[in-house]
């Protein structure tokens, strides 16, 4: 064998009760668990007192492009997570004219040099194949990168020449192996798609397995609403759901949770497969643009707009900003809040990025102790300022805050959220799981001192507690340093 790890309290990602034993790795797979006393390894690792779990699953990332331009990816492989899924809210990375739209979004625009070149998905995923990241990559076609392809940011339904055209790329998509479709319904050009374009696009997928992910049309006082239109658009078009970042923003909508798990207990119930993903805070992060273009248009999609509670996270045009609110920006100013955050826009672009503290920690632990819920990130990672913490700390608050200190979850079942149950919703075959057979995507932790410790003053910090983590086999992180290796690789859904 090429590694045993010895004495490890093994959850094996099927969210039953972890047992001590020993898991021994051979050619990137999993090649034995049990008692592997006399084998012998050429690296041989005690754990004993350690957990030992699949590597985690994030279901929910933005990172197309940091995938070559930070392909260490640190601030994942640094919380245990082993495979991205990226291509989330509806900016895909594909075909790449358009998605050099959200460039400037992830802090990227000053780095486009720094990427390789593709054109669809077959290019997307061969590129990370050719110069592989530290970590799997499952891929999502972004709706919005389609449409702006088809008919660039118009205010208006395709025609059906425009449908065929989105319809095209999606189905390129998923024969080249993506895993599903993805929508952000509060962003150009997603926000200005009706319901039958979404269902009609969901029917490409029909019998794929592909699923429907998205980031719902509003998540404030419209919420059921928007839960009930993601539900019906995977009934109608006969596609398994994924609900992103569940969650209820600002406090006129809080509580509301309770009745949207209420909703997808209901279409469970009914034989639909919805599931849903959150990331561990009580702060959301997006776009300044989407949030001005909310207040202006008077859409509720991002909930209320509270300046005092909107703080600017990157501004890489004016680092001075950073940190700020944009009500304290205002003041500074002497402008009303909206005009001093169109102004940020105005120069800043989609570079400018904030952090919205708009949910309820109550609405926090209902989501996550509910069982259709995953664990997803959605970290921006941008290059520049201090982005949302739970790009660097995400698993880890989960494990150790909401798990060991709260009880809102039994650590098989964060595991569980983490591992074994996104792999058999995204398809990650062989994934998710420790089992003779799978692919080594593996971390070692210490239940007991597993911590996020980035914050939103100091984000960029990886979690305590965290002590190895192997990618098909190959280590990428040994106690809190990582190796330098980049074992990832695309993973490819079997189409049908
Ligand atoms: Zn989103």
């Amino acid at each position: 064998m090429d590694l045993v790890i010895r004495g490890a309290t093994v959850y094996d990602g099927s969210g039953g009760p972890a047992r001590v034993c020993d898991v021994g790795v051979s050619a990137q797979r999993i090649a034995a668990v049990g008692d592997l006393v006399g084998e012998r390894a050429a690296l041989s690792v005690d754990a004993a007192g350690l957990a030992l779990a699949p590597g985690f699953i994030d279901v929910h990332s933005h990172d197309d492009f940091a995938v070559f331009l930070t392909p260490e990816m640190d601030f994942k492989v640094g919380q245990g997570v082993t495979t991205d899924v990226v291509g989330n809210c509806g900016l895909g990375a594909a075909p790449f004219g358009s998605a050099r739209a959200y460039l400037a979004f992830f802090g990227a625009d000053r780095r486009e040099e720094s990427l390789p070149v593709w054109d669809d998905y077959v290019g997307y995923l061969d590129a990370v194949d050719a110069d592989p990241p530290s970590l799997n990559v499952a891929v999502l076609v972004g709706h919005g990168t389609s449409r702006l392809d088809a008919m660039g940011n118009d205010r208006r339904g395709p025609t059906d020449g425009e449908l065929a055209r989105m319809a095209d790329t999606l189905a390129t998509g998923l024969d080249a192996g993506c895993v599903g479709f993805s929508t952000g319904l509060i962003y150009e050009p997603g926000r200005y798609a009706n319901t039958e374009e979404l269902i009609a696009l969901a029917r490409v997928m029909a019998g794929t397995g592909g699923l429907y992910a998205t980031h719902m049309r509003d998540e404030g006082i419209g919420l059921l609403d928007a839960v009930a239109e993601a539900i019906s658009i995977g009934e109608q078009g006969g596609v398994p759901v994924q609900i992103s970042h569940h969650k209820a923003s600002s406090r006129a909508a809080w509580g509301l949770v309770g009745e949207s798990l209420a909703l997808i207990e209901a279409a469970r119930a009914r034989g639909t497969d919805v599931t849903a993903d959150q990331y561990p805070y009580t702060a959301g992060s997006t776009s300044l643009f989407a949030v001005v273009q909310n207040a202006e248009e008077g859409t509720s999609g991002v909930g209320d707009t509270d300046w005092n509670a909107i703080v600017i996270a990157s501004a890489p045009g004016h680092p001075e900003w950073e940190g700020h609110s944009i009500a304290d920006l205002a003041a500074r100013l002497e402008r009303t809040p909206q005009d001093a955050a169109r102004m940020v826009v105005d120069v800043e672009g989609y570079g400018a990025v904030v952090i919205i503290h708009s949910m309820d920690e109550a609405d926090v632990r209902t989501v996550m102790a509910h069982p259709t819920t995953m664990i997803g990130s959605d970290g921006i990672p941008t290059l520049a300022g201090k982005p949302h913490p739970r790009l660097y700390g995400t698993f880890a608050k989960v494990l150790g805050y909401y798990t060991r200190d709260e009880h809102v979850l039994s650590l098989d079942q964060a595991v569980h959220r983490m591992t074994g149950m996104p792999a058999a919703k995204f398809g990650l075959a062989d994934r998710g799981i420790i089992k003779e057979g799978a692919w080594a995507d593996l971390v070692l932790f210490d239940p007991t001192a597993i911590d996020d410790i980035a914050t939103y003053e100091s984000p960029r910090r990886h979690p305590s507690g965290i002590r190895r983590v192997w990618v098909n086999g190959t280590a990428v992180m040994h106690e809190g340093h990582h190796t330098g290796e980049r074992p990832g690789r695309a993973l490819r859904r079997r189409v049908g």
